[in-house]
């Protein structure tokens, strides 16, 4: 995410914070401040940022105990956000994924309780009569400590709501999941997340909450959007690769001239070539349109395709029966517009993304879904 500055490593995990939390801190250090100065308030803002750290830790070493990679945890001003690689998809996965986050914050409440009530004696019999209401809200040790405790039951009442994304709304499609397949119990929990988003947004205006809108807000674009992407996924999953691999694609020799591809290019349209052994019909690489047109811009029209394509090691190999979300992924995972597809050793074309989203946009419609359905 841009805009968002590292600021450590923990157990592999990249922690970033977004600039806009640093707005935050002022706000927290004026809020929370009050007669003990902006210092103190900065300090019990931090410390609430730290309990939402060791909530999304929570979460991630639970991913990472399922094999899901966590590309990076930031912290914005409405909370954090663990960025998990692929988001678990069996119901009992992302069930304990979800709740490892809370889970830290009733841990964290648990070990602070004695922490309280010896801090509370502490100060009492140094002290005596002065533990009253008044004397665990001020500034100080007790009242931090008290801060973070209520701080921590907060995690986990708001994060509970059974509104997705947040983690209660992925207890709720897990738990959905157990009765129905994924992309359905997505959609129910998005429909349902969204419905509350907007009741909870109309709150937050009618009573000047802006945190609350921010939160609506969130909840309702970040679930759209990870709603629909399940059910993209959910298309792509039931189309194999073979079924959309274009047969009447042209394949050229390492000998082919750059300018012989480029009007190749003209011809066809062809946005990418797969360049053959002439004997083994292996494929030796790949040369793109894109690459065809650097070459001619550099004055390289002469040069031998094999001069300038990309090595087989180079491109993502997909297998000729996988489906077209496994090979979107691969295509992803190697940030290259264009894979091989292979049956068992034997090279039987290219795909490229473009190939998945038109099949996608011909299978999205309704009609054709009840067609792949
Ligand atoms: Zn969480």
């Amino acid at each position: 995410m841009t805009w968002s500055i590292k600021l450590g490593r923990i157990l592999g995990i990249d922690i970033k914070v977004h600039l806009t939390f640093l707005l935050i801190l002022g706000w927290g250090a004026s809020i929370y401040g009050g007669e003990a100065g902006p210092l103190y308030g900065l300090l019990v803002t931090v410390a609430l940022f730290v309990l939402v750290l060791l909530h999304e830790l929570g979460h991630s070493v639970a991913a990472q105990w399922f094999g899901i990679k966590v590309k990076d945890i930031i912290l914005l001003p409405i909370g954090g956000v663990a960025r998990l690689e692929r988001m678990p998809e069996k119901p009992w996965q992302e069930l304990i994924v979800a709740v490892a986050g809370p889970a830290v914050n009733v841990l964290l409440f648990l070990l602070l309780l004695p922490v309280a009530v010896a801090v509370a004696i502490l100060q009492h019999t140094m002290l005596p009569g002065t533990l009253s209401v008044e004397s665990i809200t001020q500034p100080g040790a007790l009242g931090l400590i008290m801060f973070l405790l209520s701080a921590n039951v907060m995690l986990v009442l708001f994060n509970m709501l059974p509104v997705f994304p947040l983690d209660g709304g992925r207890v709720f499609r897990a738990t959905l999941g157990f009765f129905m397949d994924y992309e359905r119990a997505t959609f129910i929990a998005v429909l349902i997340g969204r419905m509350v988003a907007v009741a909870l947004g109309l709150l937050g205006l009618v009573t000047y909450d802006f945190f609350l809108v921010l939160m609506a807000l969130f909840v309702y674009t970040v679930g759209g959007q990870e709603g629909q992407s399940v059910a993209l996924r959910g298309i792509l999953r039931k189309i194999p690769v073979e079924r959309i691999l274009a047969r009447d694609r042209v394949a050229l020799t390492p000998n082919a001239t750059v300018e012989e591809v480029a009007s190749q290019i003209r011809q066809s349209g062809q946005p990418n070539f797969a360049i053959l052994d002439p004997n083994s019909h292996q494929l030796l690489g790949v040369t793109t349109s894109d690459d065809v047109a650097a070459a001619m811009a550099n004055g390289q029209w002469y040069r031998r395709v094999a001069e300038i394509m990309r090595h087989t090691h180079q491109i993502p190999k997909i297998a000729f029966h996988a489906t077209l979300d496994e090979a979107q992924e691969k295509l992803g995972q190697a940030s290259s517009r264009v894979g091989a597809v292979y049956e068992g050793w034997q090279f039987r074309g290219l795909i490229d993304l473009a190939d998945i989203s038109r099949a996608f946009r011909l299978l999205a419609s309704p009609k054709a879904r009840e067609i792949v359905g």
